[in-house]
Parts: C-alpha cells; structure tokens; sequence
C-alpha cells in the first residue's frame, strides 16, 4: 500500500464538485485517510509549485491556486501515486481519457480540477507540507 498527495482545486470547489470527485477517488479503490478545506496562502502556492517556478505559466498557477478554497488530501491503496494519476487523466482535459476526473470536470489545462503527487518521493514532501502523521488515519 502507498500514498498519494491531492488537491481539489479551486474551478472544482467553486463548482460544488468535491463530492463528485471524492466519488471517484473512491470508485478507483482509493481511500481519503486525510482531508481539510483550506485556502492557500500565497506563500503556501508558491513553495508547493517550486519546481515549476521557471516554467511561463507559475504565476498565473499559483494566482489560481489562491483565487478560492481549496480540498487537501491524502489517499492511500495499491501503487496509489499511479494509480491517482490514471484517475485523473491527462493535464490538459481535451487529452485525457473519458472517465477520468480531468475528462469529466477540467475546464482547461490551468484549471484543470485536480492535483496528485508525480512520484512516491514527491507525494511525501507534499504531504508533510499539509498534514502531520497523526492527522492521517
Ligand atoms: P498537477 O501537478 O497539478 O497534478 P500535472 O502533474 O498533470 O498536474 P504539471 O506539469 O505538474 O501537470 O503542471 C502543474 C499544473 O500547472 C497543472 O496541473 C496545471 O494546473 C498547470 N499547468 C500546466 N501546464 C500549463 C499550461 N500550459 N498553462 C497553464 N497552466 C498549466
Ligand atoms: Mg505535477
């Protein structure tokens, strides 16, 4: 078993989707074993988007990512980073698979619902950034 770092974000929680996509999540056979709504600060966006700070579009993602609340998660199952991943579906939403959550909810590639963790090593920095081992159960 593994876990996976995830953000619902903000064109999802402004659309009332964050049940819909936890019905999702848990379809796939992952389980949500830590969960809070919060809005990102600033400096909070910033650090969680470090390694995309050279890429064209970081302001304007980390804008986004404090524009409206947002959903912090972990999830946890089998090869669960990957497995995340597929759910998901590709970044930009006119690439990704039907029935995935980028599929059925992106608006565009920038706002494009969801956020999970790239790699094992990456999940449990972005997890640390947000939850405490005990708040996750
Ligand atoms: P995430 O890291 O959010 O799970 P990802 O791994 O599929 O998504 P990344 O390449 O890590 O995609 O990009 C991080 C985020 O930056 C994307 O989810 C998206 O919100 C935003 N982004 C990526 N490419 C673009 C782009 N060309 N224009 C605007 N925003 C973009
Ligand atoms: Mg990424």
């Amino acid at each position: 078993t593994e876990r996976t770092f995830s953000i619902i974000k903000p064109d999802a929680t402004e659309r009332n989707l964050t049940g819909k996509i936890n019905a999702v999540i848990e379809d796939a056979g992952l389980r949500i074993v830590a969960q809070r709504r919060i809005r990102m600060t600033d400096a909070q966006a910033k650090k969680f988007y470090e390694v995309h700070a050279e890429r064209p579009f970081y302001g304007e993602l980390v804008e986004f990512m404090t524009s409206g609340p947002v959903v912090v998660q972990v999830l946890e199952g089998d090869n669960a980073v990957a497995r995340y991943r597929e759910v998901m579906g590709a970044t930009n939403p006119e690439q990704a698979a039907d029935g995935t959550i980028r599929k059925l909810f992106a608006k565009n590639v920038g706002e494009n619902s969801v956020h999970g963790s790239d790699s094992a090593e990456n999940a449990k920095i972005e997890i640390a950034q947000f939850f405490t081992d005990d708040q996750i159960v």
